[in-house]
Order: structure tokens, then C-alpha cells, then sequence
């Protein structure tokens, strides 16, 4: 432990070098780092369970994701992370499959240039060479293109306007959960790209196995749950019902209006609205593993897919689990049954619709120009990491954390055991 002969912790009831606000995946990463280096950490989380977004319900044997989640196993910070060494991605199969606006279903992004090309498809050939570009090109290349949209970006890739509109928009709209592709043309080429480096996925037993790896490898206590933060200072965070807090620096590590509340000199940036359907089918539906790109800009849905086919310990046996997304709030249940009933082709007649989340913020908007790196460190003792200092999602909330704790420590004057930033900033 460091000194904690500051004064304030003569009078707070509780005292820890570092208090961090929030326990969702980047506030548990960053205790993680903090710990590593000798520091004592309090995490703060006004739920009842760590995980923040990342949150999975039971019922009836089905593990129901809040998130649509969709992770990639070319992300590079749950490698860099303690505590994560046990995470199990589950990849969807390779590519994508998309529905038409034609009602044909075809894979797009699987197959290597040749293989394309053999398959007889040119323009399947010309979008895998297109992504395998990409996948190659080092990312200070990426990141010196003019910055636009996303939208205004895609007819400079050299596809065929077909292919723009029945893969490339509605791959982009899914990784970037943005289907009018406001987000930075930069950070839609590093979506791109890190889905051509890897295999989509999700974590097996559902989006919560992730933080509560995180939260299950802190030392006891370190997490508690059930305590909302109302305001924090360098050296004191004051909680609604469990008295003050002293420290030496403050974490904020809640979603960026949270962030904002608590410091106002923060930025509230706009946010996607992401609504998550979870069916069961009474009997298995054989699938095997695709994400399905729903492409008609008639229907609602983003995608859907056969979760337990993707991950088995997703559903009870005998019995299917369809996950569905839609970019924005829910439409009629009536609506979904008949579109999923489409693209599966299978009567929905006898689904039974198991939950509906809708998020309204489910994530910060990038709109260009965006800073990958918006800055960690507010001043001397308080920092701020999530998903909003970086890109909107997993990885980047994991990577924003490693950034905050890199930036505490040097404060702190201790050695970093952390290690050098890796060539890639992480994207969708
Ligand atoms: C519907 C949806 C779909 C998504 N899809 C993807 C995807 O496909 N791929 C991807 O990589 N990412 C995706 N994401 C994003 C990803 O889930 C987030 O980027 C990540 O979980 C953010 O973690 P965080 O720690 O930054 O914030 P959060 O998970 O929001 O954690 C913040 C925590 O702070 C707590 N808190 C807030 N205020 C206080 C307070 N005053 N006192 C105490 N505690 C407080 C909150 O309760 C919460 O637990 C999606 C998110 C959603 C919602």
C-alpha cells in the first residue's frame, strides 16, 4: 500500500489509493492494472452486480445478452489484460451471411480472393481482396486518409456499388452499430479491418463472462456493489448511502454521461440506440453459426443469428436460442416474427419471445473527426477511462483502462509494469 497519510482519510470512513467509480469491463480492467503495480484499489458500482453493459440474465436455461454483442478474436486488449486469461470466445462462421433486398441469401467476406474468384463470383473475389487490403495495411496508413463518414467513405473502396450496398453498408452498420454510418471513415476502416484480421465471436456462456472473469480474479472486497457515487474530488468520492471514501486518485470508469455528471467539464457525445430480441425455438433450428445480415432497408432488423449454435451453453437441450438486433428502439413483436420467419425460412409461429432490451445509449457516437485517444487523464489524481476515450466498444473500453492506470502511475512515480502500447488502437 502507499502512504495514506493524506488528511482526508482521517475522516472518510473508508480509505484506498485509488477509488474507481463504476465496475463495468474498464473500471475491473483498471483495477486489475493498478493492483498489478502494488496500489490498493476500491471499486464503486451503483448495481447489484459488477459488468455494466455487459450483462447476461438466466431464464428457463437460456443466457440472455443485454448486448447484442458482437466481439472479435482479433481484439488485442483481452490478451493484454489480467484476469482475462480464462475467456472463451466462441467465433461465429467465417464471413457473413447476408439477406438481400432480392430475398437471396448469400456468404460474403469468407473465402480467400482465389477461392472467390474459383466459386465464380467477381465480386466476392474483388470485396475479399478489398478486405484482405485492408487487413494488411498498417494502421498509421489507415489513420492518415482524409477522415469523412463512413457514408461519404463508401464509394472510394473500389467495389462495385452492388456490393456497397448489399455487404459492405450493412457489414459496417452491424460492427459499428450505426445504421446511417455517421461514425469517422477512419474508425469504420479499422472495424473493417479488425473483421478482416479475425473471427467474429462472443464470449462463451454470455457477454457477462467477461467482467465477472475480471471481477472474480480481484481480491475480495475490492468490488462493492450496491453503492452509488454522487460526487468525487482528487482525494474523496461521496456515496449516496455508504458515506465518504478517501483517496489519493479518483477513477471515473461509469458510461460517458455518468462521466459527465460527475465532472461537467466532460463532454456528452450522442449515442446509438440498440434494441437486443431473444426467441426460443421449441425445437433445434439447424444453423450453422453465420451472423445473418439482414440487408432489406425495409425491415427493421441488423442481424440475427442462431446463438446456441454459436454457443451451445446458451440454451437447454432440444431447444434453439435466436438472438436478434435492431439499431433502434423495438419494433412490433408482430413485425420481427414475420421478418425472422422470412430469413429463416421456417414458421416463428410457436417461438416464444423471451426478452426485449432496449438500450437507448447503448453507445457513444464517433463521429469524425474522433480521437481514438481522447485523454485519460483530467489532472493530477483524477482520470476517466470507458468506452468513450476510445472506440465504443469492448476492446476500446478495455484499452482506455490500461491507458488510465499507465497514466495514474506515472503520477504515482511508480515503474509501470504495464506494457508498451501496441501499434494497433483498438476498433469494433
Ligand atoms: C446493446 C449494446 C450492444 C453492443 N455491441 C457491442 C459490440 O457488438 N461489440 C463491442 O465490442 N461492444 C459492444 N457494445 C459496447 C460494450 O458493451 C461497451 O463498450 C463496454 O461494455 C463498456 O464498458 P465500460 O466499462 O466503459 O462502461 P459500462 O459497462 O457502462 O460500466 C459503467 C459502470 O459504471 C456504473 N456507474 C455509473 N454511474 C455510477 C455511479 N454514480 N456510482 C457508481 N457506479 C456507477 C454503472 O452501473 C456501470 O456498471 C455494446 C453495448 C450495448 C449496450
Amino acid at each position: 500500500m502507499l502512504s495514506s497519510a493524506h488528511h482526508v482519510a482521517h475522516h472518510a470512513a473508508h480509505h484506498a489509493d485509488v477509488v474507481i467509480v463504476g465496475a463495468g469491463v474498464s473500471g475491473l480492467a483498471a483495477a486489475h492494472h493498478l493492483i498489478a503495480a502494488g496500489v490498493t484499489v476500491s471499486v464503486l458500482e451503483s448495481a447489484d452486480d459488477p459488468g455494466g453493459r455487459m450483462a447476461t440474465a438466466s431464464a428457463d436455461g437460456f443466457r440472455l445478452d443485454r448486448v447484442g454483442q458482437l466481439l472479435n478474436t482479433s481484439y488485442t486488449e483481452p490478451a493484454r489484460t489480467p484476469g482475462l486469461e480464462g475467456l472463451v470466445l466462441r467465433p461465429f462462421a467465417p464471413g457473413v451471411l447476408v439477406h438481400g433486398a432480392d430475398g437471396r441469401q448469400q456468404r460474403a467476406a469468407a473465402l480467400t480472393p482465389a477461392r472467390a474468384l474459383a466459386s465464380g463470383s467477381l465480386d466476392q473475389a474483388r470485396l475479399s481482396a478489398a478486405l484482405g487490403r485492408l487487413a494488411a495495411l498498417p494502421v498509421e496508413r489507415l489513420l492518415a486518409r482524409p477522415e469523412r463518414t463512413a457514408l461519404a467513405a463508401l464509394g472510394s473502396r473500389g467495389l462495385p456499388p452492388r456490393t456497397v450496398n448489399a455487404v459492405l453498408r450493412p457489414l459496417l452498420a452491424a460492427l459499428l452499430r450505426d445504421p446511417a454510418l455517421t461514425t469517422s471513415s477512419r474508425v469504420a476502416d479499422l472495424a473493417l479491418r479488425t473483421f478482416a484480421r479475425g473471427r467474429l465471436a462472443v464470449p462463451e456462456g454470455g457477454a457477462a463472462a467477461l467482467p465477472d472473469l475480471l471481477a472474480a480474479a480481484l481480491p475480495p472486497g475490492t468490488v462493492r456493489t450496491g453503492v452509488r457515487v454522487r460526487s468525487v474530488a482528487t482525494n474523496l468520492v461521496t456515496t449516496e448511502e455508504h458515506g465518504d471514501f478517501g483517496c489519493r486518485s479518483v477513477l471515473l470508469a461509469t458510461g460517458a454521461r455518468a462521466a459527465a455528471d460527475l465532472l461537467p467539464g466532460l463532454r456528452v457525445p450522442a449515442f446509438h440506440e440498440v434494441t437486443v430480441i431473444h426467441h426460443a425455438t421449441p425445437a433445434p433450428l439447424p444453423w450453422d453459426g453465420s451472423l445473418l445480415l439482414d440487408a432489406d432497408p425495409k425491415w427493421p432488423l441488423a442481424h440475427t443469428t442462431v446463438m446456441s449454435a454459436v454457443d451451445p451453453s446458451r440454451a437447454p437441450a432440444g431447444r434453439s436460442l435466436v438472438t436478434t438486433t435492431v439499431h433502434g428502439p423495438p419494433p412490433p413483436a408482430r413485425t420481427v416474427a414475420s421478418r425472422l420467419a422470412r430469413l429463416y425460412d421456417t414458421s416463428t409461429r410457436d417461438w416464444e419471445l423471451l426478452a426485449v432490451h432496449h438500450t437507448p445509449e447503448a453507445v457513444p457516437a464517433m463521429p469524425p473527426p474522433y480521437d481514438l485517444r481522447r485523454p485519460v487523464r483530467v489532472l493530477a489524481g483524477l482520470y476517466v477511462c470507458g468506452d468513450h476515450r476510445d472506440s465504443n466498444t469492448v476492446d476500446g473500453a478495455l484499452h482506455s483502462a490500461r491507458r488510465a492506470a499507465t497514466a495514474l502511475l506515472r503520477d504515482f512515480g511508480i515503474p509501470l509494469p504495464v506494457r508498451p502500447e501496441p501499434a494497433v488502437p483498438a476498433a469494433a
